[in-house]
């Protein structure tokens, strides 16, 4: 708790410290000419995001955002975390801001760090595997579908995740049920939390003591298109992100004053139902309350059409067909929309989805 503390008090210094350097242009250094400097915040990032066509655009993080949004993950990952963790950091790294941005807040925590990244070259899952081993690795930072496959590998070499030394898994990358946490949580026997962001701001939300996430209200400014339920809007600019968010007067049972916000998904993977907008989140939910599934979870919109995958442990031990019907007819009952649903055997995995 020390730790923590101190980090706090660190970090709350180095924002005096900003917040000082921008809003005061006064004190900004007079030029040899005579006239005063004015002060413009410095870059400090290039990073890209996918637009919807599919095409790269250039991001451009100032050294102010980048900072802030480092003290907010950790303070966060500061109440997980302690100095005699070892932690996994297995995040997207190039051109994005997310994998710089884990490192520097694990060290800032006094954590041990491992970075992977994504790519799988240098690191593949089963090397990855014997590191944890080998440096006995306490937490992964890594999307739920990274955690999901790294168990069923360890699986399938006949280890038990469960019995690993990894204890707590922070989900980052993609929108998750907290059903399908739950069994990312079973499968490795560890606690799970969350973190929220995009590819313009990597952090935009971070989890509570009760798994909720609440929005960074105090540097963001956050609206969702149409209501509640919608494309989430950052200072105005479209995200590409379905969200839900709380109205201000609800209240987490945490007791924070910012407002709860629930990530649903890419617009790209949302459709309108008879209700509204049916994103891949609310498909997740049904699908998850079968229970013999693995935490393995693939859903894209095709022509209007969900398209689901998901998987079971050994799909001799189970009537394939009929869990597919079910899920299928599931999905109708509760969401009002069609889906096209495939059940595969967790070691088919990697070759059932894109
Ligand atoms: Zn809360």
């Amino acid at each position: 708790m020390t730790t923590t503390a101190s980090i706090a008090t660190h970090y709350e210094q180095f924002l005096h410290l900003l917040t000082r350097d921008t809003r005061d242009p006064v004190q900004a250094p007079v030029q040899a000419s005579g006239t005063a400097e004015v002060h413009r915040p410095a870059s400090a990032r290039y990073g890209e995001r996918v637009d919807p066509s599919g095409g790269s655009q250039p991001i451009v993080l100032t050294r102010d955002e980048w900072i802030r949004n480092q003290i907010d993950l950790t303070l966060a990952l500061g109440r997980l975390l302690t100095v005699d963790d070892v932690v996994v950091s297995a995040v997207p790294y190039e051109l994005s801001f997310i994998g710089a941005e884990v490192d520097r807040v694990i060290e800032m925590v006094g954590a041990s760090v491992i970075s992977v990244g994504t790519s799988g070259t240098i690191c593949p899952m089963p090397r990855l595997l014997g590191l944890i081993e080998q440096y006995e690795v306490t937490a992964l930072v890594c999307s739920p579908s990274f955690a999901a496959e790294l168990a069923s590998l360890a699986v399938s070499l006949g280890r038990r995740p469960a019995d690993s030394t990894i204890r707590t898994i922070v989900c980052v990358g993609e929108a998750c049920s907290a059903e399908r946490l739950d069994r990312v949580a079973t499968a490795w026997a560890a606690r799970t939390s969350t973190l929220y962001g995009t590819p313009s701001t990597p952090t935009v939300a971070v989890a509570c003591d009760h798994g909720a996430l609440h929005l960074c209200d105090h540097r963001l400014r956050a609206e969702v298109r149409g209501g509640l339920r919608g494309e989430l809007l950052l200072d105005g600019a479209p995200t590409g992100e379905v969200v839900e968010l709380w109205p201000a007067d609800r209240r987490c049972d945490c007791g924070s004053t910012s407002r709860v916000l629930v990530p649903l998904g890419s617009t790209a993977s949302a459709i309108r139902g008879p209700d509204g907008l049916v994103s891949a989140l609310d498909v997740e939910r049904v699908v998850f309350g079968h229970r013999r599934l693995a935490p393995h979870f693939d859903c894209v919109v095709r022509d209007g059409t969900f398209h689901v995958t998901c998987a079971v442990a050994d799909p001799r031990a189970v009537d394939v067909g009929a869990m597919r019907r079910a899920i299928r007819s599931g999905i109708g009952d509760a969401l009002g929309v069609e889906a096209e649903v495939t059940v595969v055997g967790v070691t088919d995995w990697s070759t059932a989805t894109p």
